[in-house]
């Protein structure tokens, strides 16, 4: 049986390229539904807890963008796929995101080895990866991370505090504000995930009316991504539909 179930998720067990082909219908559909081009939508894996066999696979199968939530998991990982020795396939250069909690003793690693940060929530933090990026490399694009849901434990900037922080890290040099990013409280009903991806590209349209040139809005799970594209994402972090489940930590 290759039919997709009910859920829409692909078949159980299927190969990450499986996967993948089947998430890119999806999100062409979600696109199309939505009046958006498909092709303005990235697709950034989700590769915290996954082997390096099966990041191999995506790679092989076209995906360059990459996402870790663990500085000390990412670097292996990173090392080990730029140099793809010991693997037997050709991948491109890939491109990675850090989307976990930024600490401050990290900010170095992070500017030498991502090309993106999703999770900026302090001006501080942003000036040290600024600092510490290396001057051979290209600016470090980020989105600052808003905590939707307001939950205490959630790491991200308030919806009021936005506009300041983006006041905050315009100019910084070898660094660009690119957009927004959210992780909402899971919700499993349609127009509940909708209305707090509106809020997130409200807050983006408010900046941009301020005249910051923001072109990313960083969201969208495997569970809600279709939510995410109605709302306007540019980038949608998809892991277990991408890879299955996670191993242990
Ligand atoms: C783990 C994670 C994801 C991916 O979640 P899935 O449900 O596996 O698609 C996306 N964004 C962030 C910040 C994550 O930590």
């Amino acid at each position: 049986m290759t039919e997709k179930s009910s859920t829409g998720e692909a078949p159980r067990g299927a190969a990450p390229a499986a996967r993948l082909a089947h998430l890119r219908a999806r999100v062409r559909d979600a696109a199309e539904a939505a009046g958006r081009d498909p092709d303005a939508i990235r697709i950034l894996a989700v590769s915290k807890r996954q082997p390096i066999s099966a990041i191999a696979a995506l790679a092989g199968a076209g995906l360059t963008d990459f996402g870790e939530n663990y500085l000390q998991e990412a670097l292996p990982k990173i090392s080990r796929l730029s140099g793809m020795d010991g693997l037997d396939q050709t991948v491109p250069e890939l491109t990675w995101h850090f989307i976990g909690a930024v600490q401050s003793n990290k900010t170095r690693a992070i500017a030498e080895h991502f090309s993106w940060v999703h999770t900026i929530d302090r001006e501080r933090i942003a000036r040290r990866l600024a600092e510490q990026r290396p001057v051979e490399l290209p600016p470090l694009d980020v989105c600052i991370e808003v905590n939707l849901s307001a939950e205490p434990t959630k790491s991200g900037v308030a919806p009021a505090e936005v506009d300041a922080l983006a006041a905050q890290l315009t100019g910084i040099e070898r660094l660009r504000l690119r957009g927004l990013m959210a992780l909402p409280a899971p919700s499993d009903d349609f127009e509940t995930q909708l209305a707090t991806f509106l809020r997130l590209a409200e807050l983006q349209a408010n900046l941009q009316a301020q005249g910051h040139a923001l072109d990313t809005l960083s969201m969208g799970t495997s569970s809600d991504f279709t939510a995410a594209i109605a709302a306007g994402a540019t980038i949608i972090r998809i892991g277990t539909a991408l890879f299955g489940p996670r191993g242990a930590r």
